[in-house]
């Protein structure tokens, strides 16, 4: 047995294997590293004679009596048992443990712990966790600080135990070490043998978290070491240089309905000093919603295209591909232009060129023509990124709200690699998100990426007012909602989508049963429209431009419209079920109003009215800025849940410490000096094994 043998390899049943995989456990190494939650401390360890009434102990002694009886009046069954030591003896009694006095054998010693009790069956031990004790072996489940696992269906903690005890006692020594010693004795960290005993078998409490740490430090130093390296594998790579060309950047300027915010001046400059280099630019463009990124974005791709490159442009979804297809087609209206609009695979395509009504395409030609470099700016879904598209010399990537996506889908994007004299040339890529990290996330994740902020919004905006709606308060909201549309405004009113979304009919159920109580009893003489995710792309796409262009007062629908939908005529937006939301998500909701000079509303109706929900909804109305939003967010929920354990995983005990900047900062500065002296870990080969393995497991985004 290795420590990456699989677990198939281990002797024990089907079902305690088939338990281990439901857990994600596929190596002996996977189950070492599952960590207990908490300990249950059995520290109370005595002699039968010192025992005291109504406390929990832990005894150790032979069995000297054992049967099962029957209660005469609920006829329950429970087992007797007489347990003695050098000192005395105590009694013991199971319920509904029958087979108990079959396993446990007259003359056995074993170990107990559990609470001593008094009634009219006298004093003893009620229902006390048990071991048989074994010659020379310490108690595992029943004297000290015994760890309790996340259990699953055939695999109880008492199972999880004895495998990872018996795994920890095969393997001792032969554990192979990962950190540099040097480093553990500098932070006067475990070794990884010891820190495996400790955490699961902890001599104390501190000893557990001494190891936790070691865990926790481990994973921050692994996770740094992998964003600095992959920073200075980009470092090493080659860009297009984009020469910033003042006219161009007047011209357009000049052509734009309004005047740019100093923040948005401030990240276009960021990005066009970027571009200039030979390296390729990693940026992060931050705005909250309505912020105007996309105007930025399409500034730097007006600059790239110009210098005579290929630009590509990635969203999340169709609906909001086509939204920036328009929206940027009217931006670069005047620049002769070709920008083609990508999507799934059953869908027309169209480009456009000057001052040209948009013309549908076959999608072979769309590729044809983006191939052969006559298409300057492609936009699109992930379709952007089959293997069939093939760019001529795409020198910027734009990634929408780039933590819709996976670092792989990132990555194939940036593969679209050129050869220019030999050399291999990078598109340079932005990323931009409106769900802002906080600052001390962002230090962790991030490492040194290059950050731009848009920390201002248009000039014309108001603050959006929000409002917890009670359910009491229902009609009253209604009639807001029936004040706005008779001013000329529009409303949304979102649904929430079911948790675990496999029964999407659920979901589909809540917007059309609103649209039947809205549309007949609530608001007969208006037009409302209906959107769901279950709808055909087309119809989508009807509805959304429909609503656009004023053809409904109401547009009911799930969170589809989450993302980046514009349409500054809407003024109010009301969320059923808020408290089913994440607080990112209701801010993204909510920044689909407040996009014009129109006051707008954000009416949050809750179900449930926990104090809990409305401290968390309250974070909500307090903040209109989505930096301090995310930073509350981040306090209220953890990192965790903050930015999604499973997608990006990273073990719990590491996100836990993304919050511990020094620790966080100790562990970059660590990474930096040794990537300083030794940038391929020649002198670290364990260490570069174990990175490999990190990188695996962990996709960041
Ligand atoms: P987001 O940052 O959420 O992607 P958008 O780029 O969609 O925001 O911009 C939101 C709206 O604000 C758009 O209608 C856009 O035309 C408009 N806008 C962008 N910049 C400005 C500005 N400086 N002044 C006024 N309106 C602007
Ligand atoms: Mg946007």
């Amino acid at each position: 047995m290795a420590f990456n043998s699989p677990i198939e390899k281990l002797k024990t049943s089907t079902l305690v294997k088939n338990g281990l995989k439901k857990l994600g456990l596929k190596t002996v190494a996977d189950i070492l590293f599952y960590f207990p939650f908490r300990y249950e401390e059995f520290l109370n360890v005595a002699k039968i004679k010192d025992l005291k009434l109504y406390k929990t102990f832990s005894v150790q002694g032979e069995i000297v009596e054992i049967a099962n009886f029957r209660t005469p009046k609920k006829r329950i069954i429970l087992t007797q048992a007489l347990l003695k030591d050098e000192t005395g003896s105590v009694k013991i009694i199971w319920f509904n443990q029958p087979y108990l006095s079959k396993t446990l054998n007259k003359g056995e010693k074993i170990s107990i712990a559990g609470p001593l009790t008094l009634d009219e069956k006298g004093v003893y031990f009620l229902n006390p966790a048990f071991e048989k004790i074994k010659e020379n072996q310490e108690p595992i489940h029943t004297k000290g600080l015994v760890p309790v696992y996340q259990e699953t269906q055939g695999l109880s903690s008492k199972t999880i135990r004895r495998i990872i005890k018996n795994l920890l006692d095969q393997f001792k020594e032969k554990i192979p070490e990962t950190l540099p010693l040097e480093i553990l004795q500098r932070y006067q960290l475990p070794r990884l043998k010891d820190a495996l005993k400790e955490i699961h078998f902890p001599k104390s409490l501190e000893k557990a978290e001494l190891a936790k740490k070691r865990f926790q430090f481990e994973n921050i130093f692994l996770l740094q070491l992998f964003l600095l390296r992959e920073r200075l594998k980009l470092n090493q790579e080659k860009a297009a240089p984009i020469p910033i060309n003042l006219e161009i950047l007047k011209r357009f300027k000049t052509n734009l309905p309004f005047e740019l915010t100093n923040a948005q001046k401030k990240a276009s400059w960021q990005i066009l000093k970027d571009l200039e280099k030979t390296k390729p630019m990693n940026r992060l463009l931050e705005g909250d919603v309505g912020s105007g990124k996309t105007v930025v974005a399409t500034l730097a791709a007006l600059s790239v295209i110009k210098a005579g490159f290929q630009v590509a442009l990635m969203a999340p979804t169709e609906v909001l591909a086509k939204q920036h297809f328009q929206e940027i087609s009217k931006l670069l209206e005047n620049f002769n232009i070709n920008i083609g609009l990508l999507t799934g695979k059953q869908d027309k395509f169209i480009s456009k060129k000057l001052k040209r009504q948009a013309i549908e395409i076959s999608r072979e030609k769309l590729l044809e023509k983006t191939l052969a470099g006559e298409i300057d700016f492609l936009i699109g879904t992930h379709a952007l990124i089959q293997d069939q598209v093939k760019f001529n010399k795409l020198a910027l990537v734009i990634l929408d709200e780039q933590h819709r996506f996976g670092i792989e889908q990132r990555a194939k994007l940036l593969k679209q690699a050129r050869q220019r004299k030999g050399e291999r040339m990078l598109p340079h890529l932005l990323s931009m998100s409106a769900t802002p990290i906080p600052r001390t996330l962002a230090l962790a994740l991030y490492g040194d990426l290059d950050l731009s902020i848009i920390d201002e919004l248009p000039k014309n905006r108001k603050k959006i007012e929000t409002q917890l709606i009670n359910p009491e308060e229902r009609e009253k909201a209604y009639e807001l909602i029936r004040k706005e549309i008779k001013k000329g405004r529009q409303a949304f009113i979102i649904c929430p989508r079911i948790e675990d979304n496999k029964n999407s009919r659920v979901e589909m159920k809540a917007v059309k049963k609103e649209y039947e109580i809205l549309s007949k009893k609530v608001f007969p003489d208006l037009k409302i429209l209906m959107l769901h995710g279950k709808m055909k792309t087309t119809e989508k796409e009807k509805i959304m431009e429909d609503f656009k262009n004023r053809k409904a007062d109401i547009l009911i629908t799930t969170s589809v419209i989450e993302v980046g939908i514009d349409v500054p005529n809407a003024s109010v937006i009301a969320i059923e079920g808020a408290e089913r939301f994440g607080l990112a998500q209701l801010h993204q909701l909510r920044g689909r109003v407040g996009r014009s000079q129109h006051q707008s509303f954000c009416l949050l109706f809750t179900e449930k009215q926990s104090q809990k929900t409305k401290n968390r909804l309250k974070a909500l109305l307090e903040s209109k800025n989505g930096f301090e939003l995310a930073e509350k967010d981040l306090k209220l929920r953890g990192p965790g849940d903050f930015i999604g354990n499973r997608q990006w995983g990273l073990p719990d005990i590491a996100m836990a410490a993304l919050e511990n900047q020094k620790m966080v900062i100790e562990a970059k500065n660590l990474a930096k000096e040794i990537l300083a002296k030794d940038p391929d870990l020649k002198k670290y080969p364990t260490l570069e094994i174990r990175l490999r393995k990190f990188q695996k497991t962990v996709h960041l985004e």
